[in-house]
């Protein structure tokens, strides 16, 4: 398994909602975690191992800090915080590119877990400039659009 790396059309479309999760998405998300760990990234959404499909992780220790599961599925923002900070980011899908990406200092996030439960929590700091960086790929958005 490869990350896609930018131009890429599946990095620039909104993805199809998970409707069932299977075993298989089980395993996907697995595999995801697994190389965003080899990948030394923070995160990894599908469509950067090629799936077309709403499913991102995120760091364990960062998950753990925020008491937050490391997997989420169909992931949305309800709000976002008018206070803005502005930091720097790197995407594994533009090797080498760092960009400077403002984005909410807060948001609220929904979404399923693993087993399909239902999650609304308010995510900051890391957890929530991570989770808005995921939710942009699962939209189709990487930073460099977020530049000029
Ligand atoms: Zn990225």
């Amino acid at each position: 398994m490869d990350i896609v790396t930018a131009p890429n059309k599946i990095l620039q479309r909104k993805l199809k909602k998970v409707e069932k999760i299977t075993p298989e998405i089980k395993q996907l998300a697995e595999a995801m975690k697994k190389k965003m760990l080899e990948s030394d990234g923070v995160g990894l959404s599908a469509n950067q191992i090629g799936r077309d499909l709403q499913l991102c992780v995120i760091h364990p220790s960062v998950a753990k800090e925020a008491g937050v599961p490391e997997i989420f599925i169909n992931p949305e923002i309800t709000e976002y915080s008018k206070e803005k900070e502005d930091m720097e980011e790197g995407c594994l899908s533009i090797p080498g590119h760092f960009a400077f990406t403002k984005r909410a200092k807060k948001i609220r996030v929904k979404a399923l877990n693993l087993e399909g439960k239902r999650l609304r929590f308010r995510a900051r700091g890391l957890l929530a400039r991570i989770l808005q960086h995921e939710i942009d790929h699962l939209n189709g958005k990487l930073i460099k659009d977020k530049e000029e």
